[in-house]
């Protein structure tokens, strides 16, 4: 007695027309062979089964059909996420043809099954039911609270098991913008990006309506364009290469990575200048993405913690592909940096300093984040909204032009963007305003 698979399921429409012209003992042999073969068989393409005999199929076949084709699917985890489908293609060749009532025992039915196994990506679901929930009760109170706010509040969202999936997780939470890792942030290599994945994304981003502009994915960590040693410039100058072509494949226009250090091994100016220097050759070999670097907190012989240096990286890009360079704002690394935002006069002083230095033109994306360590300590520790030293600042950042229709993305410890971004929006004057 053979027994069947438990994991079986179902066959495609098509097929099961076929396997309905098949008599029910046959198909059920055929089944039974099948999943037999799958439990023993290490699925191997191609893997062709022993013709066999059987008596009994010539008593109850008249005319079997020459090439009966079952299809049989299988499921099988792959690795963390991927899912994989195992289709199983059997062929069936009868050379069962004739009954003769005189002699039935004689004629002997020969079934030649051939087997072909072959491995196919599962299509992910799209918007899945979990996420679209999450968006009905959370992501739509969010962007409720949104008003008349010019602000695209956002997070840095995960895009495991797929870009797309980066979509659908920011939007379930209300996100206007968001940030997210292209490939593993603490990695050198990383397999290409695939043609399925570039079409899921694009599909997350038609059916979501998210826009591409309110994107910046963040550089890996392990980028170091300031470095003095040539060989981690160069590793640093592929992988950043690597990271923008992806934002291309994808339709991204802003990319932003951490400036990078001296290592305490060449001097500042020096420093800067490798940055510069990367930065141009990456622009020269790539399209259209613009380029941030971020402001740091300026912990140890990290380029970018004072303002000066950022505008000093810019200064050093080639006059052409200047369009292509820009600044990231961290709210949390300027504090810790020195730069006091707290007061409505330091607030206002230290953009303005911003603007004078850098230039508000170059400013491209805020990291919006509330700050554990005190001012000038230059220890980057994140903190949620409301909660670190920055308290006082929120409601002039959210009343602050300045930061109009640019991506607003928060980096604070996980589990609290959708109440911080309520909370912000409801700082914003032009909100106050229009409920008065
Ligand atoms: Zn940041
Ligand atoms: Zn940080």
């Amino acid at each position: 007695m053979v027994k069947r698979a438990a994991s079986r399921t179902t066959s495609t429409a098509a097929d099961a027309a076929t396997m309905a012209k098949v008599p029910r003992k046959i198909k059920n042999e055929i089944h039974d062979e099948i999943h037999d073969e799958f439990s023993s068989s290490s699925l191997s393409n191609g893997n062709i089964i022993n013709p066999t005999e059987s008596s009994n199929v010539g008593k109850i076949v008249k005319k079997v059909k020459k090439e009966m084709v079952a299809i049989e699917t299988m499921k099988v985890e792959k690795g963390e996420s991927e899912e994989v489908k195992v289709v199983v293609k059997t062929e069936i060749e009868s050379t069962a043809v004739e009954e003769t009532d005189d002699d039935c025992e004689k004629k002997v039915a020969k079934k030649i099954v051939r087997k072909t196994a072959t491995k196919v990506k599962v299509e992910k679901p799209a918007w899945s039911e979990s996420l679209k929930a999450e968006y009905e009760s959370i992501g739509k109170s969010v962007l409720t609270s949104v008003g008349e706010s010019q602000k695209y509040l956002g997070a840095h969202v995960s895009a495991s098991g797929g870009v797309e999936n980066a979509v659908y997780n920011a939007m379930a939470i209300g996100c206007r913008s968001f940030a997210l890792f292209l490939k593993n942030q603490r990695r050198w290599d990383s397999k290409p990006i695939e043609e399925a994945s570039i079409q899921s994304w694009n599909t997350a981003i038609k059916e979501t309506g998210f826009d591409l502009k309110m994107i910046v994915p963040h550089g890996s960590y392990l980028l170091n364009a300031g470095s003095p040693n040539a060989e981690l410039r160069e590793k640093t100058k592929a992988s950043i290469i690597d990271e923008i072509r992806r934002c291309e494949k994808l339709g991204i226009g802003l990319y932003n990575f951490h400036p990078g250090s001296s290592c305490g091994k060449c001097t500042m100016e020096e420093s800067i200048e490798y940055i510069a220097e990367i930065i141009n050759e990456v622009i020269e070999e790539t399209n259209d993405v613009i380029l941030l670097v971020e402001t740091m907190c300026g912990q140890g012989n990290t380029v970018g913690g004072k303002f000066e240096e950022l505008k000093s990286i810019i200064d050093h890009v080639k006059e052409p592909n200047r369009h292509r360079v820009g600044v990231c704002l961290d709210t949390c690394h300027i504090f810790a940096a020195g730069y006091d935002i707290r007061t409505a006069e330091t607030y206002e002083k230290t953009m303005k300093e911003f603007e004078n230095v850098i230039g508000l033109e170059n400013l491209k994306a805020v990291h919006v984040n509330d700050c554990k360590s005190v001012l000038g300590s230059h220890l980057d520790r994140h903190e949620n909204i409301g909660k670190g030293n920055l308290k006082t600042c929120w409601k002039f950042f959210m009343d602050d032009s300045r930061f109009d229709n640019i991506p607003l993305i928060l980096e604070t410890p996980e589990g609290l963007y959708p109440t911080e971004m309520i909370k912000l929006y409801g700082m914003d004057k032009k909100n106050k305003e229009a409920v008065v």
